[in-house]
């Protein structure tokens, strides 16, 4: 852990507590007069009518594309945030045209984040995913695997205050009774870099581009499994995704309130 973890860690603590404001690495100051401010990046890219482009991120078990579902998710739990955490939240890559992995997060600082979401839809390994055939169209599907998983990565500057917060997001989820996905703790996914750190509340770590650049505590949120034709009913509907933004909304909502958890202890 450098020191610019601990300060970053310190900041976010002080904006939380609106104590002081203070320096960042990067030389932003916070304001302590304004509330938390998260930035949720929708993750991935319109492809509009064009083929499938490598980067645009996967294909639900439906042929819904991840950034549909990961722009709607956005925007539910951008509400929930405002309702029920009391803190500012701006929606990045609204209109899909953001194709830089790195400048996302880097947007996110022009923007001033404290805190950064980057909200995805999760596919499988091609070994275990079947084939079917739906409204006439052959797509693949998994019924075998599901559930959310939460990443972090320790070069992330607030990286203690990001997997505190990861850990809160989680116990919420699993109280709301939402399942963490053990597809990514298997063993030959520790060669892709994919460490479980957190089996019981979904928690992983692992090198990602939009979480190594962040200078603010980051977390990517896999909502869900979008290739399990059952979970895709629950994340591709209204109500299934309001729940799911609620009980987000309440994990960053407990980890501002305990301050033990915002400095990541
Ligand atoms: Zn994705």
């Amino acid at each position: 852990m450098g020191w610019m973890a601990k300060s970053a860690s310190a900041v976010a603590v002080a904006a939380l507590l609106g104590s002081c404001s203070a320096t960042r690495d990067g030389g932003r100051v916070l304001d302590r007069n304004r509330p938390l401010r998260v930035v949720l990046d929708v993750g991935h890219f319109s492809r509009g009518d064009s083929a499938p482009i490598k980067g645009q991120g996967m294909v639900s078990a439906r042929g819904v594309d991840e950034f549909v579902l990961n722009r709607k998710a956005a925007k539910a739990i951008a509400r929930a945030l405002r309702d029920s955490a009391g803190v500012e939240a701006i929606v990045h890559n609204e209109d899909g045209t953001e194709r830089d992995l790195r400048s996302r997060p880097r947007k996110a600082l022009e923007q001033g984040a404290d805190l950064f979401l980057s909200i995805h839809h999760d596919a499988v390994d091609s070994s275990v995913a079947s084939r079917w055939t739906y409204q006439g169209v052959e797509r693949l599907h998994c019924d075998t695997v599901s559930g959310f998983s939460l990443w972090v990565h320790d070069s992330t500057v607030g990286y203690p205050a990001a997997l505190a917060l990861a850990r809160s997001i989680g116990r919420s989820l699993v109280e709301g009774g939402r399942r963490p996905n053990l597809h990514h703790a298997r063993p030959e996914e520790r060669a892709l870099g994919r460490e479980i750190l957190d089996s019981a509340l979904g928690v992983y770590r692992n090198n990602l581009a939009v979480l190594v650049s962040a200078q603010m505590p980051a977390i990517l949120v896999e909502c869900g499994v979008a290739l399990n034709r059952e979970e895709e009913l629950v994340l591709d509907s209204d109500s299934g995704r309001a729940e799911f933004a609620r009980r987000l909304a309440r994990g960053v909502r407990a980890w501002i309130s305990d301050d033990s958890l915002a400095r990541g202890r």
